[in-house]
């Protein structure tokens, strides 16, 4: 069936071949099937820990494809490739599906975590999103604030006056708006200010070059203090070692993410991480020595 998008020609896969459409045609298939068979794709979520306290602020659920014969495949792989069709939509309505869901868990638990989502251009390009998305907390139950999107600096680019419109309205529904792998874009502070955003979050490569080149730190350094002039709160992302935190805390950022503290993990395995850590957070402010 591959060759109809051919013009017809039957032609063997040849993995040197410079298209790549068969296998991109395959994937986005087998991806199809995924998301209308549900138990492939799943959610880990990696922490967010406030750099004052040391508490957990928050957790990004990041998707996970259990590909029946290629195995784990790494969002890089598919994402960007999803993102070119109109599937991205249905797997972006899947993805929030479960985060909701997860989230509406650790609420009824009686620890109340907020959730980010990664969200795609298309998402911003259709206007009626939001009221997708403000449907979806209402039939789960969940407060809008314990909901957050991420979205980057090109999303809006590609058309930013209807962007912006759904931006508002999922702001206006109490929704966290979040910008990701800031300074990887190209945005003037002039254009930051007209987005209705809570919290920035620094690129992980600035912050793995900060602790190696004055470029990396005079990037986050300015990143902290834009963030801050906008009122946003900051995130970095990326942070691999006790160095670069301690780093940023003196510089001021709000909060890290990264296998320094955790890596991303299922729901299950993330429970017990979060007592652990609570155990050493209580210590810390007692001025015990941590554990960690
Ligand atoms: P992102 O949103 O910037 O997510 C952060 C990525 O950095 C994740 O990669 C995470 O596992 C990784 N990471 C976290 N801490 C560290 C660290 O200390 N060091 C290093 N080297 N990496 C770290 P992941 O899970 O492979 O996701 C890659 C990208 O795929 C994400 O980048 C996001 O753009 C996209 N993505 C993931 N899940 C979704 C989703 O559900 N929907 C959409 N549209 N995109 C998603
Ligand atoms: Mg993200
Ligand atoms: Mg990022
Ligand atoms: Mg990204």
């Amino acid at each position: 069936h591959l060759a109809e998008h051919h013009g017809g020609n039957v032609q063997e896969y040849d993995p040197a071949g410079d298209t790549g459409a068969p296998l991109r045609l395959e994937l986005l298939g087998d991806l199809r099937r995924a998301i209308e068979s549900g138990d492939q794709i799943s959610l880990h979520y990696q922490p967010k820990i406030d750099l004052q306290s040391w508490r957990i602020s928050g957790v990004e659920a990041l998707i996970r494809w259990q590909h029946p014969q290629q195995g784990r495949m790494a969002p890089d792989s598919f994402i960007p490739i999803a993102e070119t069709t109109s599937l991205i939509r249905p797997l972006t309505t899947h993805v929030l599906g479960m985060a909701v869901r997860q989230a509406k868990a650790w609420q009824q638990a009686g620890h109340p975590i907020p959730v980010a989502v990664n969200l795609s251009t298309r998402c911003l390009q259709d206007v009626g999103f939001a009221g997708q998305v403000l449907s979806l907390l209402h039939e789960a139950g969940l407060p809008a604030d314990l909901l957050e999107l991420e979205i980057t600096e090109s999303m809006v680019m590609t058309d930013p006056e209807r962007a912006l419109t759904v931006l508002q309205a999922l702001r206006a529904g109490g929704i966290r708006l979040s910008i990701d792998d800031f300074g990887t874009g190209h945005s003037s502070m002039a254009y930051l200010r007209r987005l209705p955003v809570d919290e920035l979050k620094i690129d992980k490569s600035f912050v793995q070059e900060m602790t190696v080149s004055h470029g990396g730190s005079v990037l986050v350094r300015s990143a902290i203090s834009l963030g801050h002039n906008l009122g946003l709160s900051v995130v970095a992302e990326g942070v691999e070692d006790q160095e670069t935190a301690d780093v940023l805390r003196e510089l001021g950022c709000d909060i890290a993410q990264g296998y320094h503290f955790a890596r991303p993990m299922p729901a299950g395995d993330l429970d017990r991480w979060i007592i652990e850590h609570r155990a050493a957070a209580d210590r810390r402010e007692q001025g015990k020595p941590m554990m960690s």
